[in-house]
């Protein structure tokens, strides 16, 4: 096998082999698939082993590995340069492109990750109210800066390091931890620190603890709370921008906030991210304000390139989203079948185009449930459905991703797959 070849070889040169911690398989006793090319809703690798694929690459690929949309001609922008450190006409293009998609948003400046976006917006809301506290969700991920690494969901929850040695304890000790979908935690901490939240950050649909909606009446909730304590509320929708809906959760949840991140889709598989909203915030920024904050690839050309062209596609063709979210919910329900007709301790939990089986009976709410999940259960589940040909997030504690070149065959392929792999799960 080539890829565990690689892997030992990775393994010398990169810390466990891998560029992000989830990539290691390690929680579900593998070596990661190392992969050589991908096309629509398949990749493949180094022995030419052909696989299904539900990661992605974590979301941005909603049309497919190497979609013609995405990359036909791509070589005739390449020769036009790839990094100026200067403005171009494209970073314009898919800023109104954004601006035009997402509710209350005024400006948008371009990152490169979604971890730049968060810590970013969160210094524009410090910077904006003056205050230091900032209130985010136990299991809700916001990337990996030090003042949000805690209680940080998937990747922590899989390696059970729920904060991270280097972080001082000084840099989070204006990080307060809420319960996710509770509003009286919430109003608590409030009440507990008075006049000093400058903002609460969230997922609107948590996708970094498996898969977990909000609640309408939380979110509104939230609005409501901050609308009365000028706090800056905050979506990250790093995952669910330009997938939950073209308007993001924003637009399926009919609630504006104040600062929202996106990543992932945005940059359509390039390395991106932004944070924008209101006009008054926004303006803040430097240059045309005092709060800090650069980037030398920030706006990459090749990234606004490869942005455009699928923002573009996803807002001329909704089409796409009746497609991957009927996708997710038929899938959704043949899985409940077979559940059902077995009375396995199993269910799932679908949002959008987003979805978890999750090893655990009840229904998931917020991060203490996770925590029963059947994680044995889930390894034996995942091996044998990567040797069926199916690949998704390693973790349990992960969404599948359903993008536009997924098709009804492979749909019912990954439907016989599921059912024997619960099989073998359950029956070994
Ligand atoms: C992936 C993710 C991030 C971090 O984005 P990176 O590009 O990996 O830095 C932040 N928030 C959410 C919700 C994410 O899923």
């Amino acid at each position: 096998m080539e890829s565990e070849k690689l892997f030992k070889e990775a393994c010398q040169y990169i810390p466990g082999g891998v560029n992000s911690p989830v990539r290691a398989f390690r929680n579900v006793d593998m070596t990661p698939i190392f992969v050589e090319r991908g096309k629509g809703c398949r990749v493949y690798d180094h022995d030419n082993n052909e696989y299904i694929d539900y990661i992605g690459s974590w979301g941005p690929l909603i049309l497919g590995h190497a979609s013609d949309i995405l990359i036909e001609d791509i070589d005739k922008e390449i020769v036009m340069g790839t990094s100026f450190g200067l403005p171009t006409k494209k970073e314009i293009e898919l800023a109104k492109i954004m601006v035009d998609a997402y509710p209350g948003m005024d400006m948008v400046r371009m990152v490169n990750s979604g971890t730049e976006a968060t810590m970013s917006a969160i210094r524009v809301a410090r910077g904006y109210t003056k205050r230091d506290k900032i209130i985010k969700f136990e299991g809700n991920y916001h990337g990996h800066s030090d003042c949000l690494l805690v209680q940080a969901g998937s990747g922590a929850l899989t390696f059970q390091t729920p904060t991270s040695p280097g972080v001082p304890d000084d840099l989070i000790r204006n990080t307060l931890v809420c319960q996710y979908n509770d509003l009286e935690s919430v109003k608590t901490m409030i009440q507990n620190n008075k006049d000093e939240i400058a903002c609460i950050i969230l997922e609107p649909v948590a996708c970094n603890m498996g898969l977990v909606e909000a609640t309408r009446e939380f979110i509104q909730g939230l609005r409501d709370i901050c609308n009365e304590n000028q706090i800056v509320l905050i979506f990250d929708e790093v995952i669910t921008g330009f997938r939950l809906s073209y308007q993001g959760a924003a637009g399926y949840y009919g609630v504006t906030p104040d600062l929202a991140c996106f990543g992932k889709i945005i940059g359509g598989g390039l390395p991106v991210g932004a944070y924008g909203g209101k006009k008054e915030l926004m303006s803040i920024v430097s240059p045309s304000g005092p709060v800090y904050q650069a980037g030398t690839l920030s706006g990459n050309p090749l990234a606004m390139t490869m942005g455009i062209r699928q923002l573009s596609y996803l807002r001329d063709h909704p089409e796409v989203y009746d497609h991957i979210n009927n996708y997710a919910l038929k899938l959704k329900q043949d899985i409940e079948k077979i559940i059902e007709e077995n009375d396995y301790p199993c269910h799932v939990q679908c949002c959008g185009s987003l979805l978890t089986l999750f090893f655990k009976k009840e229904y998931i709410s917020h991060y203490k449930d996770v925590q029963g999940c059947d994680l044995k259960a889930f390894t034996r589940y995942y091996q044998a459905m990567v040797k069926k040909g199916f690949i998704f997030a390693p973790s349990q504690f992960e969404g599948i991703f359903i993008s536009y070149a997924h098709n009804e065959n492979d749909l019912k392929l990954t439907l016989t797959a599921i059912k024997e792999a619960l099989k073998e799960c359950y029956e070994y």
